[in-house]
């Protein structure tokens, strides 16, 4: 007998869909949507996630989670069965703690805060963007005080993004990065000379670039007869379903970089996403771990595999052909350390591998101190100025290239920036295993063959969806917890070859 699981499916199936169709709603408000619907819009954001957060969490979904929970008492862990109710009863008992009125505001104010950030940004207005920020942070201390924490309440926050992560947790990831990355991003600042990136810096059709960086990701295996790519102020990747993934990506015509890592950062979302097994399809279990087994896919993808010698020797004939005027002259060494230029800047989106993690110490101990207190919003374009100084050495000449350049707190997303950190480090240690499982993996991406690897992930991390928890998914694929050694081996292997340090 399974009555109440089928019940539970077909109920949490129908809350999915809600989901599903909020997120299409607000990929368009990103893409297409024209500039005066912003209201009508954010009503509409608000009914779907007042409907789906009120059938998550009704008594109902609990009583066939409870029943549920007997019917599968005897199937084991790893079946769909028993995942399914297991990640449910977490689900349920987290959303429990929100009251709908509450989950329904904030959605309403940061489909509002959207427009508010993006005009902020544009005239590069922090002020503008203040009432908003305001508004936003309140109804994040209601949070706060509904969920509980045990010794800092940005952990409550952390936790919507990363099951269990403390800013405990990420003080000493970052204490253990910082240690190497500062030193090390210090000897290469002064070889600064070494690295010359003019030849990414010229002008690059816009059309020819789209081109390019959708015929690679297609390769890497991003499937666009399930999938599509549009332009938007931020890239990002969503997905309505495991059969159609959008990501999006925005245009330099001076400067190859951001659309190109960009395409190839959002398609390794992409790729995540498309990855789920058929049968989690419509269920909650369709998905990602988390955000930050998410970056790892991305940063693999635009990093690890887009920045590496051997990927280049293939496709820079390639991207020759693409761009003869400029590029014709530039030798492929010469091409691959002008991609691998480190240089303090202050853009997160198109910083360096070397300096990232630097950008986003910053804004975890900006949101950390606004979040406890001792940080008030007016004064955030100065916090964040202060540590840019500190960590990167420069003080963005405006709030648009400094506080106001992400798009996540106007979405709320306070808590969500350390695991883009989590993410390299993860992209390092889950491509080393790989290929320690395959060891002719890096001898196939100089062919411009990547389906071993793909495969690899696909079945070690893409084909379980959401059914298991990051930090167990992690010790499944490669047999140990989340470590930062790999990757800064990583970093000091490739830039003390670039660099000659
Ligand atoms: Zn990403």
């Amino acid at each position: 007998m399974s009555d109440s699981l089928d019940a539970l499916k077909s109920r949490l199936g129908d809350v999915v869909s809600l989901t599903n169709i909020q997120a299409l709603v607000e990929w368009d408000q990103q893409t297409q949507m024209p500039p005066g619907a912003a209201a009508s819009k954010a009503r509409h954001v608000e009914v779907l996630s007042k409907l789906s957060h009120e059938m998550e969490v009704a008594d109902e979904t609990g009583s066939l989670i409870a029943a549920a929970e007997k019917e599968v008492a005897s199937a084991t862990y790893d079946s769909f069965d028993a995942s399914l109710v297991r990640v449910a009863r977490r689900g349920y008992d987290r959303a429990r703690k929100l009251p709908t009125d509450l989950v329904a505001e904030m959605s309403r104010v940061t489909a509002m805060a959207h427009e508010d950030w993006v005009k902020a940004r544009q005239n590069d207005d922090f002020a503008a963007f203040v009432p908003s920020l305001t508004k936003i942070l309140e109804l994040k201390q209601r949070e706060i005080a509904c969920k509980g924490y045990k010794e800092h309440p940005y952990d409550a926050l952390l936790d919507n993004f990363e099951i269990g992560l403390t800013a405990a947790d990420v003080d000493s990831m970052f204490s253990e990065l910082r240690v190497e990355l500062v030193p090390l991003v210090k000897a290469i600042t002064e070889r600064a000379d070494a690295v010359d990136d003019s030849p990414v810096h010229q002008e690059f059709p816009e059309d020819k670039q789209r081109a390019f960086a959708e015929m690679v990701v297609s390769k890497y295996g991003f499937d666009f007869s399930r999938g599509r790519q549009d332009k938007s102020v931020h890239p990002f990747c969503t997905s309505f379903s495991r059969d159609d993934v959008r990501i999006t990506t925005r245009f330099d015509p001076n400067w190859l970089n951001p659309a190109l890592f960009g395409t190839f950062h959002e398609s390794g979302h992409g790729m995540y996403e498309q990855g789920s097994d058929p049968s989690l399809e419509g269920t909650i279990l369709c998905g990602g771990a988390s955000l930050g087994v998410h970056e790892s896919q991305s940063r693999l993808w635009e990093n690890v595999i887009g920045r590496s010698y051997p990927f280049w020797t293939h496709f820079y004939p390639k991207l020759q052909e693409t761009f003869p005027g400029q590029l014709k002259d530039v030798s492929l060494d010469a091409f691959y350390r002008a991609i691998n230029k480190v240089e303090p800047s202050f853009i997160r989106v198109e910083a360096d591998e070397a300096t990232y993690n630097l950008h986003i110490m910053i804004r975890f101990e900006v949101e950390r101190d606004v979040i406890g207190g001792k940080i008030a919003v007016k004064d955030i374009p100065e916090a964040w100025n202060a540590k840019s100084k500190e960590y990167l050495g420069i003080v963005p000449p405006t709030n648009a290239l400094g506080c106001l350049q992400d798009i996540h707190w106007s979405f709320g997303g306070f808590g969500y920036f350390p695991t883009y950190s989590i993410g390299n480090l993860l992209s390092v240690q889950l491509y080393d295993t790989a290929v320690k499982a395959h060891p002719a993996i890096p001898e196939e991406i100089a062919d411009g063959e990547f389906s071993t690897l793909l495969g690899w992930m696909r079945s070690n991390i893409h084909v379980h969806g959401a059914k298991y928890e990051p930090k167990e998914l992690i010790m499944r694929a490669t047999g140990e917890p989340m470590q930062s050694r790999s990757y800064m081996k990583y970093l000091k292997t490739k830039y003390s070859a670039i660099y000659g340090l």
